[in-house]
């Protein structure tokens, strides 16, 4: 089976074939654009999609050496994302599987950042939990076979890559700014400013309590020396991601504990982060847990994520008709 993947769900217009499910290409094209605005701007980034998109697939499929008559499916993004961004990926997907005669399947896209684990080898076994932190999402998800998931814990408020973004904001630094704290974090001491993070019973998260506290303590430290940002920078920066990683793991080792599970798996674009890694790594090893953490590369929005889910959507003949529309809140 040879299938083409597309994702267009926010600012990564990407395409990805896989032949009997083993990837054979991913192109990935980032809109730079929103650089300028300090946050993706939705407009502009379904404009982006639609001048990225032919060139995106055609690159795809030259680097699987396949052409598109080669295609038995095409698998795309459904949502939840941004409605105009999606409606180029589905409306492109549709329009090439109806020109070549060849079936559709809608992908879930948090559904693919966890199956970007069988991407590769090891990957992790049912059932697993599955820590997914992005941009849009934090969610704990038990994972109990390639299309059987339920979310057991997730945010109530902002998404942890929201937070890192936003705070990465308020120190100056460029959108989007969650790899740039990871960075400056690198060289600071994460232990030189105390930030709270109270625990709260149960699987749920929020961060808009930690978020309100890192804009009052930079408010506050900035009226006293307004240069305390420049000065202080890579502290500044290990000292949120310590803490924002400190939430996370308090919840993921209750899930745990809650369902006896020890095959633990991170995916989404905050588990790029390399403190989190290295600390679920280290946590792993101390409660005999199994930890699998995607290459960079599947992390962040990919369409080679979309089309593993595609694949096991297909070998069920799970299809999608040629009616089909983009859901912006895509339900589990
Ligand atoms: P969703 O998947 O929820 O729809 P999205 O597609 O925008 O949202 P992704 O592309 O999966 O999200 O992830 C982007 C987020 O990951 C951004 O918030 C970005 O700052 C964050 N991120 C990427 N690399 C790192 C890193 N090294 N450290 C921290 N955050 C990071
Ligand atoms: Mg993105
Ligand atoms: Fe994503």
């Amino acid at each position: 089976m040879v299938l083409l993947a597309i994702e267009s769900s926010c600012d990564e217009s990407s395409a990805a074939v896989l032949i009997d499910g083993q990837i054979r290409s991913n192109v990935v094209a980032t809109q730079l654009i929103h650089q300028q605005y300090g946050g993706v701007v939705p407009e502009l980034a379904s404009r982006a999609h639609q001048q990225h998109i032919v060139s995106v697939v055609a690159e795809a499929l030259t680097r699987a050496e396949v052409t598109k008559n080669d295609l038995n499916v095409i698998a795309f993004t459904r949502g939840p994302g941004l409605l105009g961004a999606l409606l180029v990926g589905t409306s492109f997907a549709k329009s090439l599987a109806l020109g070549l005669n060849i079936p559709l399947v809608d992908v879930h896209h948090m559904q693919a950042h966890v199956l970007a684990h069988f991407l590769q080898d090891p990957h992790p076994s049912f059932p697993f939990l599955c820590l997914t932190v992005s941009g849009g999402h934090t969610q704990i998800v038990l994972v109990r076979d390639y299309l059987d998931m339920e979310v057991i814990g997730e945010t109530q408020d902002d998404a942890v890559g929201e937070a890192f973004d936003k705070t990465a904001k308020l120190l100056n630094l460029p959108y989007p700014g969650g790899p740039l704290i990871d960075k400056y974090a690198q060289t600071g001491n994460p232990d030189r400013f105390a930030l709270p993070d109270v625990d709260t019973p149960g699987l749920n998260y929020s961060f808009s309590g930690i978020k309100t506290a890192i804009l009052y303590f930079l408010r506050k430290e900035t009226a006293q020396n307004p240069n305390f940002i420049e000065e202080n920078l890579p502290d500044i920066c290990a000292s949120v991601q310590a803490t924002l990683i400190r939430i996370l793991l308090t919840k993921l080792k209750r899930a745990a504990r809650e369902t006896g599970i020890k095959e633990i798996a991170i995916a989404g674009g905050v588990s790029a982060n390399s403190g989190l890694r290295r600390e679920l790594q280290q946590t792993g090893e101390k409660l005999g847990w199994n930890v699998y953490i995607p290459n960079f590369e599947y992390c962040t929005d990919n369409a080679a994520m979309i089309g593993m889910a595609g694949h096991y959507k297909a070998l069920r003949g799970e299809f999608c008709p040629q009616t089909v529309s983009p859901l912006p809140r895509m339900e589990w």
